[in-house]
């Protein structure tokens, strides 16, 4: 049986792992190519774009794939409509693994908002120094020459290019991340407001506690719209049970 998962997440690597090695079962995991060293998954790995649903829906028939799994992240919203429509066409069983989001609790001070585009607009209204969390990829909402916008801490697991900030500092990481070095951040660089996605999961979750207890406001990237219809799960671990169904 040969298993396409669509990755780019913990959770899609983690899936591999599990799958990897299991009797009967020859398990690819395709990447974008965003990242410049990602951490491989066992298996195979293809990696850069397949050319949109039809592109995807030839490679599916090409290389024989008898079950799809879009562990992409809950924001990568092209790709998930593109699995969507390419497992329709070519009649390939098609999972969703998805991380559930965030949920507020006692203590936060969230500001949903719809984009990052509305995150920015927001931002004067919160604080003066921001630590920017959603990745180098939409830092162009951010940019601008208004001499009064704030100053940003960016994260970002590779170097961003422009457009960007005016004023930012730029700090290579990724997670998982942990309370106290949160909390250390925050306070070293004196941050007012933070804004994040809400990508959901426990590897950069850790920011939105120490943002609690130091009384600073989160600005959170409400979910893009998600293909209906889709099986959804949770967890690497029923993603796998699910192949075994398939399998067995
Ligand atoms: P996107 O907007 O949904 O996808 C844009 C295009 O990138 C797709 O049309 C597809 O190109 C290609 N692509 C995306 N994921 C792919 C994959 N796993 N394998 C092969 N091609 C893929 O996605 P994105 O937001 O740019 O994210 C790109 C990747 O980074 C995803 O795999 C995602 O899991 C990961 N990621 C994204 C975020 C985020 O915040 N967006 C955060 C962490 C990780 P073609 O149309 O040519 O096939």
């Amino acid at each position: 049986m040969h298993v396409l998962i669509l990755g780019g997440t913990t959770e899609a690597r983690r899936l591999a792992e599990l799958l990897a090695g299991e009797a009967g079962t020859r398990v690819t995991s395709s990447l974008a190519g965003r990242v410049a060293a990602p951490r491989l998954p066992p298996g195979e790995v293809r990696v850069g774009g397949f050319g949109g649903a039809e592109g995807l829906a030839e490679w599916l028939r090409e290389h024989h794939v008898d079950a799809l799994i879009d562990a992409t992240h809950p924001f990568a919203g092209t790709i998930s409509f593109n699995a969507a429509a390419a497992a329709a066409a070519t009649h390939v069983p098609l999972l969703a693994l998805r991380r559930p989001g965030w949920v507020a609790g006692e203590g936060d001070d969230w500001h949903p908002v719809g984009s990052l585009a509305a995150a920015a607009r927001l931002l004067p209204a919160l604080g003066r120094r921001v630590f920017l969390t959603t990745g180098r990829m939409g830092l162009a909402a951010f940019a601008g020459p208004d001499p009064a916008a704030p100053w940003f801490l960016v994260r970002s697991v590779d170097a961003p290019e422009p457009p960007f900030p005016a004023r930012m500092e730029v700090l290579l990481d990724r997670g998982p991340f942990t309370l106290d070095g949160e909390r250390e951040l925050l306070r070293r660089h004196r941050i007012d407001v933070v804004v994040t996605k809400d990508s959901g999961g426990v590897a950069t979750a850790p920011k939105l506690a120490a943002a609690r207890e130091a009384g600073v406001p989160v600005v959170v990237v409400q979910r893009p719209a998600e293909p209906e219809g889709i099986t959804c799960v949770a967890t690497p671990q029923a993603a796998a049970g699910w192949v075994r169904l398939l399998r067995d």
